[in-house]
């Protein structure tokens, strides 16, 4: 099996782009002329919701990125994928692409059911040929070799389906994708656009990473030593959560192929793949794939595929992991390796080279991705040139700005009369003069506009909670503040509302005031209603208040006075970087 594809490592003496993996590209879309009789014929079929990164494995099993798979795992092939790394036919396949699904009664063996993504759409239907278990721990252990839920995979497997099915696909429509458009090319119009630079060798790049100058490096280089042309193959399906979003880092991969590539040596084009990042055996996929579009080269780095670190700390991977168990199948899989060791900037002599090549005693420069984040871009930093080309810098600045223009959301919570609104009166004109916007979502207001109608039962006051957690997760999403102050007694509904928003940018203000001072304050007479019956379910007397256990931060009504109260929370703000001080604000006059 090997040898047949051992030509293609190394030289190739023709023009002709190297065959696709398997020998042919598969293709699953079914024909225009019977498409609208299939659809037909589906839309009455049980349906299974696909999750979005079967919606990614789907596409590319499709389109033939996956050649020379042409259906989810089935059970032989997906024992000898984790026990082998091969298909039972002997190809390499580093990792299962299975569809796990829950157990209903439409998932019977021989019946026809249709493929839909989560907004119902119809994608495909499959003949169901096999049905079988799966477990967990063992694909863990065997893929990623953890179990460890820090690894992002194992800890997404805990919510798969808990059986995997498999069949003959019959794919009626690809998923549909609006953004950059002219950078989504399938395999078959890649190798078509590859074959007209007129260049045997393609060399790929897999990223899921703006690209700084290092990678430049990197991909220049490589593209120069194999007289090739660099295929630019970012990740755009999912990949590690976290990460820079795809819209942000393609237009960086834009600006840098316009004006730092020869255009005759470069492809550019998206790759819808759901990443596993399982680092050595990713790196047999990706070449995989990549062969599948045409290159016959693949460039691998430092860290390859790597989920960061495991719940000890300690990288999941060896840094050259990847590069080792690539060297071992690079002739089965037809793809050459491009490896690099750690690049680093040598300063004094204003260029880069692999750590191992630099001389002696040399000063190295680098930065880290945490120090991008942290220094740089929270800052309102631009990343120095020597790192990061001055059109990249930018676009990372627009899409990062400093902490003093993301949004924020201070959520007050406690009793009625606890002294919410009023410290959120105060807070709000003492961060009006420090130059940020803000929206106060008052409980009391809101329940005349947005959550008019709603009473007072727990699953009314839900709703009216879970309203102004919708609106003030939308104010800080586009970098405004949001002041909320609601009673919102409940525990689990103050976490549903801080995992909208994102708890980084969500800061409780716990209010608290003793039931016994709310009642003396008795500001609105609801107290005294409540006591006489006249009123039910009041928090505090015949309803709960769940007390928050970890809040940012906690006030004391008693002692201090609103103005000291909103200080208090202003020089939280002020620590945190979402409000500019005097001091930054005067230098930034001065500058
Ligand atoms: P991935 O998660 O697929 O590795 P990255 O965008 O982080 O995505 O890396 C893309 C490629 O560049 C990988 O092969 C990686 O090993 C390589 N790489 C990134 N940074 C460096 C570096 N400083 N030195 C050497 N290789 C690197
Ligand atoms: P909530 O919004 O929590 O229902 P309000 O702010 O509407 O409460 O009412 C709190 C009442 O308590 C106001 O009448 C306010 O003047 C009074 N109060 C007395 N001391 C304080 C304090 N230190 N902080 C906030 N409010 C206080």
């Amino acid at each position: 099996m090997s040898s047949m594809f051992l030509t293609n490592n190394t030289s190739i003496n023709d023009t002709s782009l190297i065959e696709p993996y398997g020998g042919r590209l598969v293709d699953l879309l079914v024909p225009a002329e019977q498409a609208a009789d299939l659809k037909d014929y589906a839309s009455r079929l049980p349906s299974v919701q696909l999750t979005e990164r079967s919606v990614c494995d789907l596409e590319l099993l499709a389109t033939g990125a996956f050649s020379p798979l042409d259906r989810f795992l089935g059970k032989e092939d997906y024992r000898s994928v984790l026990e082998t790394m091969k298909l039972t036919s002997g190809y390499v396949m580093g990792l299962p692409v299975t569809l796990p699904v829950e157990p209903s009664d439409a998932i019977k063996l021989d019946a026809d059911i249709a493929l839909r993504n989560s907004k119902n759409e119809l994608l495909a239907v499959m003949t169901i040929e096999e049905i079988f278990d799966w477990n967990l721990d063992e694909e863990a252990q065997l893929s990623y070799g953890t179990r460890d839920l820090r690894h992002p995979l194992v800890a997404e497997m805990h919510q798969w389906g808990k059986i995997n099915i498999s069949g003959r696909l019959r794919v009626l429509q690809l998923p549909i994708h609006y953004d950059f458009q002219d950078l989504r090319l399938t395999p078959a119009e890649t190798r078509a656009r590859l074959e007209r630079l007129g260049r045997s060798n393609v060399v790929a790049f897999q990223t899921r990473n703006p690209l700084h100058r290092v990678h430049e490096e990197l991909t220049k280089r490589a593209a120069q030593e194999k007289d090739a042309v660099l295929l630019l193959h970012p990740v755009v399906g999912m990949t590690k959560p976290g990460d820079v979003d795809h819209y942000t880092r393609v237009r960086t991969y834009k600006a840098l192929a316009h004006r730092y590539y020869d255009t005759d040596r470069i492809l550019l084009t998206l790759l819808p793949l759901a990443m596993r990042l399982a680092g050595p055996r990713s790196v047999l996929k990706h070449a995989m794939i990549r062969r599948n579009y045409g290159a016959n080269h693949l460039i691998v780095g430092r860290d390859h595929a790597s989920p960061g670190v495991d719940s000890t700390g300690k990288p999941f991977y060896g840094p050259y992991d990847a590069q080792e168990l690539m060297q071992r199948f690079s002739a089965e899989l037809g793809v050459g390796m491009v490896p690099f060791r750690e690049l680093v900037y040598l300063p004094d002599e204003e260029r880069y080279e692999e750590i191992s090549r630099a001389p002696r005693d040399a000063r190295t420069a680098s930065i880290s991705g945490t120090q991008v984040r942290e220094d740089y871009l929270n800052n309102g930093r631009l990343l120095p040139s020597w790192f990061t080309r001055p059109e990249v810098a930018e676009v990372l600045a627009e899409a990062y700005p400093p902490r003093h223009r993301q949004g924020v959301c201070i959520w007050f919570t406690g009793l009625s009369g606890a002294g919410k609104s009023t410290t959120a009166d105060v807070l709000t004109v003492l961060l009006l003069e420090h130059g940020r916007q803000v929206s106060v979502l008052d409980g009391d207001v809101v329940r005349t506009n947005l959550s008019k109608g709603l009473g007072f039962s727990k699953e009314d006051r839900d709703t009216n909670i879970l309203r102004i957690g919708y609106v003030a997760s939308e104010i800080v999403r586009h970098g405004g503040m949001a002041i909320t102050a609601a009673v919102s007694p409940y525990r689990s509904t103050r976490n549903d509302v801080r995992n909208l928003v994102g708890s980084d940018h969500f800061i409780e203000v716990f209010v608290d005031t003793p039931l016994g001072v709310c009642e003396e304050r008795d500001v609105k007479g609801m107290y005294a209603k409540a006591r006489r019956g006249e009123i039910k379910d009041f928090t505090g007397i015949d309803d709960p208040y769940e007390v928050p256990l970890h809040p940012e931060i906690t006030l004391d009504t008693v002692n201090y006075t609103p103005e000291e109260n909103a200080h208090l929370i202003l020089d939280f703000l002020l620590e945190r970087g979402f409000v500019k001080g005097e001091a930054e604000l005067s230098l930034a006059v001065a500058v």
